[in-house]
């Protein structure tokens, strides 16, 4: 069998209220090679949550035995909560020439730039501060406090746009999405994800 270009890895971080859900998921849709790596978490699952879906939940004994065991590809202590991705899917994933999209936080993110530099990363940021508070109240779902702990978590978090290679703002929605696909479709055609493919074209 003819040997295939690796796929990518990409991480994707934004902050709470920016929408990352719903563009992954718009993403996802669009492009069939697209994959959403599954975290493993400590935390209880949300309402509609599904095991194994949006998340591998676990016990904190179990993913602390993970750790020792090498299965992570970086995890963080997020509030009192785990959050990791598990190396061995992300890695075959890959290998078979798949996009895979890790949506991570970003402490995460940088942990992940330093043992895949040739990860793509790409912060999704709101149009304004203003719009941001006006998402995350609209919601409807957190008290004032919660509220108030987000924006701040967010501003943190929105300091260290600079350390990704991309910047997306989420105004519209379809804008959004098709700025990420092309990210990633500019990102497999770089010369170094091509090689495999122009010793193909040349020896047919
Ligand atoms: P939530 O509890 O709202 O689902 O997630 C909280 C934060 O953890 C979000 O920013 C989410 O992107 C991030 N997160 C989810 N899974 C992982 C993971 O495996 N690793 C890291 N570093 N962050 C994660």
């Amino acid at each position: 069998m003819a040997s295939k270009d690796k796929g990518l890895l990409v991480v994707l971080s934004a902050p709470a209220g920016c929408g990352k859900d719903t563009v992954l998921a718009e993403v996802k849709k669009a492009d069939q090679n697209v994959k959403q790596s599954i975290s493993m978490t400590t935390r209880l699952p949300r309402e509609g949550e599904q095991d194994g879906v949006d998340y591998y939940f676990t016990s904190q004994e179990d993913f602390e035995n993970k750790i020792k065991e090498n299965g992570f590809l970086e995890y963080v202590k997020y509030g009192v909560n785990y959050y990791g991705t598990p190396k061995k899917a992300i890695e075959e994933m890959v290998d078979s020439g798949k996009t895979v999209i890790l949506k991570i936080e970003v402490e995460g993110a940088g942990n992940v730039r330093k043992i895949y530099p040739d990860a793509v990363s790409i912060f999704i940021m709101p149009p304004s501060f203003t719009e941001l508070s006006r998402r995350l109240k609209n919601r409807g779902t957190e008290t004032e406090e919660d509220i108030c702990r987000r924006l701040k978590i967010a501003e943190d978090e929105m300091q260290r746009a600079k350390e990704y290679n991309y910047i997306v703002i989420n105004d519209d929605l379809s804008v959004c999405v098709n700025d990420v696909l092309s990210i990633i479709k500019a990102e497999r055609l770089k010369y170094s994800n091509m090689q495999e493919k122009i010793k193909e074209i040349i020896n047919n």
